[in-house]
């Protein structure tokens, strides 16, 4: 028989070039303006994209002011609101493939951890908020005097939503899951490097009835399109995901115009913990996957490795046997664990920190180098001896790069893993509980995982003390954000 080559499964889609998605239609921008989105794997332009700024965002504002004040939608009830978002849940999942394949081209991130991670997430997210449309209620309170008192959670109203680029789907699920159940508009900017799903999900949105500009996908640059959501007057709460650099900037925007809410969800450079009493593979195994998932591109990696002295040797020898092993190539590999960075900024941006962690007298084991000739492709990098003060150790990577530090005692690695001014996410590895405990208690951070890592679920809140945000997205803490509370008091 003769041998036939096996298909492969996956195949990098052909799309056309992209509109914006404003009032329940596909528009060009006014301007006519259109950028190029890139394949990461090729450096290639995958389409053009219609380029909002700040008239379009205006237009986009407008339409969702009209579908909060007189469409059906703020008629509709709380069921109907959960029936349309299990539709879009259902929606997104019948279309899982198709999405996968496109946050695989325009994001680079291996189609198999699209499929088994950022799809699943984004469709539980849509579904657990579709639970909460009809549960949104206020309280009865027992004032003094002869009243009748009571609150009602309602729709903030008009909610700008900018979005980062390395969870594209899931981020816009964790921004619009709690934004419609709540009832309220939105106007969503995806990030420039990956417009694409967005708009498709709007489109499927568009398609199991949401009312016409409900939901508006308006893509385009930060400082144009981005700031003009984040300052606009007519914005009733800005929600935006990025770096802790430019939560700042929107945060200024905000204030600067109508006081809009903010909720941030920002950077990190969270320790992981592993102390010398741990399940060493399983320790070993968690923070690889903490650091090196999504190319490194999470801003909860687990970029302070900690590693207690007596097991320090063992676990670096351990670790970088591991690293080796990954294998770095074309996201629509089934085989492929590791894609390009997303972007030939973030691949500069990573290869300038390696060379700083060399400068700085780090240990590079493993890595530090381009792979491939074209795209973004960087290899898994492990510096040893890391010391707090280096620049690697201090300012988030973004990337695949491990810093391996050294610790003595639980009160030395408690001090050191809350010095610095971000705060989103810390992990822990031992088998003493109470070591566990009082490490959960004590590190200043939004999430704390013990012998685990990169664990999420729609139902547990995400977000950061200090500098790494403002605001829990996700979970029922979520609801806060996407509400306002009234008080109704009536003499009686
Ligand atoms: P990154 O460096 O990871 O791209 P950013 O914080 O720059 O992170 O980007 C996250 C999102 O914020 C993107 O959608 C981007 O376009 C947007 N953005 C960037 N600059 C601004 C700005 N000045 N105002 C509002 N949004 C911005």
């Amino acid at each position: 028989m003769p041998a036939t080559a096996p298909k492969p499964k996956h195949a990098a889609p052909k799309v056309a070039d992209q509109k914006m998605f404003i009032g329940g239609k596909f528009v060009e921008s006014v301007s006519g303006k259109t950028f190029d989105t890139i394949n990461p794997s090729t450096s290639e332009v995958i389409c053009r994209v219609a380029e909002g700024d700040k008239v379009d965002i205006d237009i986009a504002v407008k339409s969702a002011r009209k579908a909060f004040e007189s469409g059906p939608w703020g008629r509709m009830s709380g069921t109907d609101r959960s029936r349309l978002l299990n539709k879009l849940a259902d929606a997104v999942e019948s279309h899982k493939d198709e999405l996968a394949a496109l946050e695989s081209l325009d994001n680079g991130k291996p189609i198999v951890d699209a499929l088994d991670a950022d799809l699943p997430l984004s469709i539980q997210c849509y579904r657990y908020y579709a639970g909460w449309a009809d549960k949104i209620t206020g309280q009865t309170i027992p004032i003094n005097g002869n009243y009748f008192c009571y609150t009602r959670h309602e729709p903030v109203g008009v909610v700008g939503q900018i979005i980062p680029w390395n969870f594209p789907l899931l981020m816009q699920a964790w921004k619009w899951g709690p934004a419609l159940a709540c009832g309220n508009t939105v106007v969503l900017k995806p990030a420039e490097q990956t417009p694409l799903t967005a708009l498709r999900v709007a489109l499927l949105a568009q398609e199991v009835g949401f009312p016409d500009g409900v939901i508006n996908v308006v893509p385009g640059y930060g400082p144009t399109a981005g700031a003009a959501l984040a300052g606009h007057m007519d914005v009733d709460k800005v929600a935006f995901t990025g770096e802790t650099t430019t939560g700042k900037i929107v945060m200024t925007a905000a204030a600067q115009s109508n006081l809009k809410r903010v909720s941030l969800e920002l950077g990190g450079k969270s320790p992981n913990v592993v102390f010398a009493d741990a399940d060493l593979d399983a320790a070993v195994e968690g923070a690889y996957f903490g650091l090196f998932f999504n190319q490194g591109q999470c801003c909860c990696a687990g970029s302070r490795l900690f590693v207690q002295e007596k097991v320090y040797d063992e676990f670096v020898q351990k670790m970088v046997a591991k690293a080796k092993g990954r294998k770095v190539g074309d996201p629509f590999d089934p085989t492929t664990q590791q894609g390009p960075q997303v972007s030939q900024e973030q691949f500069d941006r990573v290869m300038g920190y390696i060379e700083a962690g060399r400068e700085d007298g780090a240990q590079m084991l493993l890595g530090g180098n381009r792979v491939g000739d074209r795209g973004y492709f960087i290899a898994p990098t492990v510096f040893a001896d890391v010391r707090d003060e280096m620049t690697i150790a201090r300012e988030e990577i973004f990337g695949p790069v491990m810093s391996i530090l050294k610790f003595k005692d639980v009160d030395e690695v408690i001090e050191r893993g809350n010095r610095t001014f971000y705060g989103l996410a810390a992990a822990v590895w031992t088998k003493d509980i109470a070591k566990a405990l009082r490490m959960a208690n004590s590190l200043r951070a939004g999430t704390v995982w013990v012998n685990c890592f990169d664990v999420f679920d729609a139902a547990a809140p995400f977000g950061g003390f200090k500098m790494s945000g403002i605001g829990r997205e996700l979970g029922q803490y979520a609801l806060q954000l996407y509400t306002e509370v009234k008080t109704v008091t009536v003499a009686t």
